[in-house]
């Protein structure tokens, strides 16, 4: 994003800064990817001048915290077409009801980015919605997370909650202006997803010339060598699709199912080499103490969220054949 208080740089340089989050920790670049992705980026794409001039400095800034509702308990893969959340326009007023699950950052951030269908025209339109004080709006926090512990998920529900027209975002008019938010931070959990491979396999590394077994390192084993080169294989073809990704984004070229594609492949990929460096710490890749067990559950969360495997599959699918599978 350039201006508006943001740093601005390549697109390059946005991907690997998510991949070396990531590398470190998974629930950090999460929460950044949220905030700054999901939240941010919707209110970049799809907020009138006055609203990116209004609430995208303080957000560059930390200060204030943003997260982006749009699955809902019941609709999750389908929410392109089945939104339940509702709009109703009353005046200079929208009253939204429903609710929001999954929702990153939602406990304790300040700015939530709601999705609902507006009644009138059946469209979906997005909001911003200042949590600590609008009426009508609540969070609870999600709990017994297996994955990205870090992050704290919300279920948001929106009672009669009342939103100025001012905070509807006022480029947003269908769920294609929310997909062109998606496109942009599908291909970023590709970046993330590499870097979490990436430290899943630098520990593995690490391990694998410090553990002795038969009295030698057992990265003299040839069995442990074998795993070490698929881990490796698999990140070097990851780093090269979202490098490719990111040329393609920089020359206005990248479409949906190439953001599919990079999220399908890279996700993929990453589940087998959290897999393998676990399987390499034996029995105390079980073990949290390892450092290798966390990545190993956060790519889980990564293979699913911003749509699962399935879903873009389907995309690219439809791609290919044109054919639609899902609508
Ligand atoms: C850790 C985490 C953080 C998240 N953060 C956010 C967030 O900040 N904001 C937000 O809005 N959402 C967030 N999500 C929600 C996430 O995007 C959804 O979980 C995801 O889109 C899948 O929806 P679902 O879980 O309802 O699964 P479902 O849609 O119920 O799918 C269940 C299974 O059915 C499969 N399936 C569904 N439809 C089809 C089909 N047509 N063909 C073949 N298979 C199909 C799916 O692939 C999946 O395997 C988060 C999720 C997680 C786990």
């Amino acid at each position: 994003m350039q201006g508006y208080g943001c740093r601005g740089g390549s697109i390059r340089l946005f991907g690997f800064a998510q991949m070396e989050m990531a590398r470190v920790d998974p629930s950090f670049a999460t929460f950044f990817g949220v905030h700054d992705g999901l939240a941010m980026g919707s209110i970049y794409l799809g907020g009138s001048e006055e609203q990116k001039q209004k609430w995208l400095p303080p957000m560059a800034r930390l200060e204030k915290i943003g997260c982006f509702g749009l699955t809902e308990p019941l609709v999750g893969s389908g929410t392109g077409g089945g939104l339940t959340t509702t709009a109703k326009r009353e005046g200079d007023t929208w009253v939204l009801n429903g609710q929001k699950k999954w929702i990153g950052n939602a406990p304790w951030c300040d700015v939530s980015i709601i999705w609902a269908r507006d009644v009138a025209d059946n469209q979906v339109k997005g909001f911003i919605v200042e949590n600590k004080t609008t009426p009508g709006f609540s969070v609870e926090k999600m709990q017994h997370k297996i994955a990205l512990r870090v992050v704290q998920n919300g279920l948001i529900t929106l009672d009669n909650c009342r939103v100025p027209e001012a905070n509807r975002l006022q480029n947003d008019r269908s769920f294609r202006d929310t997909a062109r938010v998606l496109r942009m931070t599908r291909y970023g959990v590709g970046w993330m997803a590499t870097g979490c491979a990436m430290g899943a396999y630098e520990n593995a590394v690490t391990y694998s010339q410090e553990r002795l077994q038969f009295g030698k390192p057992i990265g003299s084993f040839q069995l442990i060598q074998d795993l070490l080169a698929k881990m490796l294989a698999n990140i070097t073809a990851c780093q090269c699709m979202v490098l490719r990704m990111s040329q393609l984004h920089e020359e206005g070229k990248m479409t949906d199912q190439h953001a599919s594609l990079a999220k399908a492949f890279t996700t993929v990929r990453t589940r087998e080499v959290v897999a393998w460096a676990r399987e390499l710490f034996g029995g105390n890749g079980i073990l949290l103490d390892y450092n290798v067990a966390r990545f190993f559950a956060d790519a889980e969360a990564l293979y699913s969220y911003e749509g699962t495997l399935q879903m873009q599959q389907l995309i690219v699918g439809k791609a290919i054949t044109g054919f639609s599978a899902f609508v």
